[in-house]
């Protein structure tokens, strides 16, 4: 499904859905359509906002050399985890939404090298590793 960046934004910011709902005028079957692209837990009723999605992932990051960010929350096989209203989520694929509006496709994984990277701009799903192919096989298997 397409994603319209209005909604995805205002879900990151940990808007609640009526607040969705009322400001881009949108149906509660959209915010949720939108809310489970993205794989963000469900709001809780009547509790607190939850903080950002942002907040929470760059709270466990850090910089390191070479521009790569380092995941310091935990990891379950290998993969960097954001654990979260009783879910656990991708760090891979919470770092993919903060830089796409669209839904990442196959497995999200970095592309630098640095093991365990979460530099959303580092990070490759399917699509972005068939373009960065094909993108390859222009500049050096042209016959210029
Ligand atoms: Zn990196």
């Amino acid at each position: 499904m397409k994603l319209r960046t209005d909604i995805v934004e205002m879900l990151q910011q940990g808007a609640h859905q009526q607040d969705i709902m009322r400001t881009l005028h949108v149906g509660a079957t959209l915010v949720v359509s939108h809310r489970e692209a993205l794989h963000l837990p469900a709001p809780r009723r009547g509790g607190t906002p939850l903080r950002p999605i942002e907040t929470e992932f760059h709270a466990r990051t850090e910089h390191v050399d070479g521009g790569h960010l380092r995941w310091t929350g935990y990891h379950a096989n290998g993969v960097p985890k954001l654990g979260r209203q009783g879910g656990h989520f991708s760090a891979y694929r919470i770092a993919f939404g903060l830089l796409h509006t669209r839904e990442p496709v196959g497995r999200v994984r970095p592309g630098c090298g640095y093991p365990r990277c979460v530099e959303p701009t580092h990070l490759e799903d399917q699509t972005i590793r068939i373009q960065l192919r094909s993108q390859m096989a222009g500049i050096f298997g042209g016959t210029s």
